[in-house]
């Protein structure tokens, strides 16, 4: 089978584990340049990425360092948004801080990096910015995830706007909403809970096809949205949630 990214130049943040690692892998499989990134880097070198595939520490949150990034990839095709920071709570429990680290890693990011790589992409005569967002957020919510869920939010609407701006201009956003994946940080969240085994088969229970999804699983339609295959989509979310917003 014909690899489907062969020779575009992606850039994927978050990348040393759970789904930003499986979509690192996923893009180098099927041909494309893959620039992983994270903001721990020793982390990222231990991931077990194939060689060839170029490493660089990114904090999201820090719009300086996302311009020296994509300076120095010299090219991007395709940006993948994926870093991303549960906070957890309801609307009392969720303080200032934790509400602005949200905002920062979720939503932040997408600004920061998006504007990082448009002037390039226009430049070059399109590209593709794919937004790791969740069904948590306006599609449905779950409970205590207000900051999450609100920032999940911002990155659906953030999406149709750069959709609908830049769509003149070669350029197609799209993003993915997965729901409950299983990633290094769900377990960090299970384990934290009260009831850990009970937390997770509530977590469990909340999906209809009775698992939680694969990092691949959301890496295939990363692949799909980034490929030629899809180039008549922009502005569209794929919820990719075993039934979560049913
Ligand atoms: P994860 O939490 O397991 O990994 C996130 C990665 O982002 C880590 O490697 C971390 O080091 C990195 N990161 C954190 N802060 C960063 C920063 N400031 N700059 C750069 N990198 C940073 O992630 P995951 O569970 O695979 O989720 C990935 C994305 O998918 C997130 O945006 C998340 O909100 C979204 N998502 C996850 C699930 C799920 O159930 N796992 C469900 C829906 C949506």
């Amino acid at each position: 089978m014909a690899e489907r990214l062969n020779g575009k130049r992606c850039l994927v943040t978050g990348a040393a584990q759970g789904i930003g690692l499986a979509i690192a892998h996923a893009f180098a499989r099927e041909g494309a340049r893959v620039l992983a990134t994270d903001i721990r880097l020793e982390a990222l070198r231990a991931a077990g990425l194939p060689d060839g595939i170029r490493l660089e520490r990114l904090d999201v949150t820090d719009a300086l360092a996302a311009g020296e990034v994509v300076t120095k990839a010299g090219r991007t095709d395709v940006l993948v948004n994926c870093a991303g920071y549960v906070g957890v709570g309801d609307l009392l429990a969720c303080t200032e801080q934790d509400l602005r680290r949200s905002l920062e890693i979720n939503v932040l990011s997408v600004f920061n990096l998006s504007r990082a790589v448009l002037p390039g992409m226009i430049e070059n005569g399109g590209g593709h910015i794919i937004n790791i967002a969740s069904v948590v957020s306006t599609t449905k919510t779950a409970p205590n995830r207000f900051a999450y869920a609100s920032t999940k939010a911002a990155v659906l609407a953030m999406t149709r706007c750069i959709a609908l701006d830049y769509v003149g201009k070669g350029i197609r956003c799209n993003s993915i909403s997965p729901g409950t994946v299983d990633t290094p940080s769900l377990h960090e969240r299970i384990a934290a809970g009260a009831d850990p085994e009970r937390l997770r088969e509530q977590m469990i229970a909340r999906q209809p096809m009775g698992r939680f999804g694969a990092a691949a699983e959301i890496a295939e339609a990363a692949v799909f949205l980034a490929s030629d295959e899809a180039r008549f989509m922009t502005g569209a979310d794929l919820v990719i949630d075993g039934g979560m917003s049913l």
